[in-house]
């Protein structure tokens, strides 16, 4: 079978360390048969001290003919002074822009044994799986106007403009809906009707497409505040949850903080799919940035990028079993004690990112070849 093009795009910081690892799990995946081709680049401060640029134009050709791309971190105080256009994280913001990613997918899963790192009871989290869908090129963030205008007399106004058109919210819900179907078959869609018309077309939008398409998976509607409440008053309620990119951004963070720590938690952003193979232009990342205070030490945790890998091979290739096999191999090597400074307890044995990435690798290869 020809090998799976990847490009990977360590970055800065803890970046290089993380993605260090990723590589212990793609030379399992080649023994066991599937094969990966990887090709190295530069993003972020990295880039702009061998560029001048975040990422070259190069690279980025690099990212659109890959089959995936895997994002380590960008940013740090080294490049605080750079100038704004090619500062670390316009990098991310030209990928994200060039391959047309409008779909964020943010996980929210608990493994058991990090409940207790939760800020929720454990029996409110323990199991917890759900996963956010955040519209990512459209909204508020990038509506016009946006502008601070002058008012005179010392007074000012500040404009930005949520504006949503049908297709948008049509292929976000595209999304949702056939991710719930892999999963538990229901999609919770949240949005502000009560006060704003881009609600009101974003809920009538979504009902359309769940009526129209998809009568198999169950379509509830929150408001988006009462959906923020409802995730920390009982978050196993959800499946998958579909809204736009301020709500999302801000109800993913939330569902984030129920599961522990930020090193933890993977990310992938999904684009239309290519009309000739039908496979989706896509990055995977951590949530988490690029951690100037411990990079270098070897004590960042590498799971979050690992984890990253995992949605790869989920939603990028369909390689559902390895998929599980990886992200079980990371529940019990959390089970088993192994843990990273970041998410330590008394009791279990503290490791740095080489060895985390080495205990979970061999614990992949043993459930592949189970
Ligand atoms: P951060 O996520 O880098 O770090 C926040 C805290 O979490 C730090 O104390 C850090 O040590 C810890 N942490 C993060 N990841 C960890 C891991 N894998 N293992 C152990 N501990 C971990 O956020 P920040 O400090 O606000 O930002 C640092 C830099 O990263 C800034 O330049 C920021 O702009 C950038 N950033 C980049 C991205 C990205 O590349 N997608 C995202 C967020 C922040």
């Amino acid at each position: 079978m020809a090998a799976r093009k990847l490009l990977l795009l360590p970055g800065d910081g803890i970046g290089p360390e993380t993605m260090a690892e990723v590589g212990k799990v793609l030379a399992v995946l080649g023994r066991a048969g599937s094969p990966f081709e990887t090709e190295t680049a530069l993003v972020g401060g990295a880039a702009y001290d061998a560029h001048g640029q975040s990422i070259s134009d190069g690279d980025m050709a690099l990212a659109m003919a890959a089959d995936a791309v895997l994002f380590g971190a960008v940013g740090g105080p080294k490049w605080d002074g750079v100038p704004y256009e090619v500062r670390p994280e316009a990098g991310l913001l030209r990928l994200r822009k060039d391959m047309a990613l409008f779909a964020n997918l943010r996980p929210a899963i608990c493994y058991p044994a990090l409940a207790d790192a939760s800020s929720l009871k454990r029996e409110l989290v323990d199991g917890l799986d759900i996963l956010i869908v955040r519209e990512l090129t459209g909204g508020v963030y990038f509506g016009e106007p946006k502008e601070i205008v002058d008012l005179g007399q010392g007074q000012k106004r500040g404009v930005d403009t949520q504006v949503y058109e049908t297709y948008e919210i049509e292929r976000i819900a595209r999304v949702a809906f056939e991710l719930a179907r892999t999963r538990h078959g229901k999609v919770t869609s949240m949005e502000k009707r009560n006060v704003m018309k881009t609600g009101v077309l974003w809920n009538e939008v979504v009902s359309r497409v769940g009526r129209d398409e998809y009568r198999d998976v169950r379509l509830e509607h929150m408001l988006a505040d009462a959906g923020g409440m409802q995730l920390v008053r009982n978050p196993k309620q959800f499946d998958v949850i579909v809204t736009d990119n301020l709500f999302g951004d801000m109800l993913s963070d939330i569902a984030a903080m129920l599961t522990g720590s930020l090193g933890m938690l993977p990310s992938a952003s999904l684009g239309a799919p290519d009309s000739s193979t039908g496979r989706r232009r896509a990055l995977y990342e951590p949530v988490h940035g690029s951690a100037p205070d411990i990079a270098g030490t070897g004590v960042a945790n590498p799971i979050a990028m690992i984890a990253s890998l995992a949605m790869m091979l989920r939603y990028s290739f369909e390689m559902t079993r390895e998929a599980e096999a990886l992200e079980r191999a990371i529940a019990a090597v959390l089970e088993e004690g192994t843990r990273t400074a970041d998410i330590m307890a008394p009791g279990c044995r503290q490791v740095g990112t080489a060895e985390m990435g080495d205990a979970v690798a061999a614990r992949f290869e043993r459930l592949l070849n189970a």
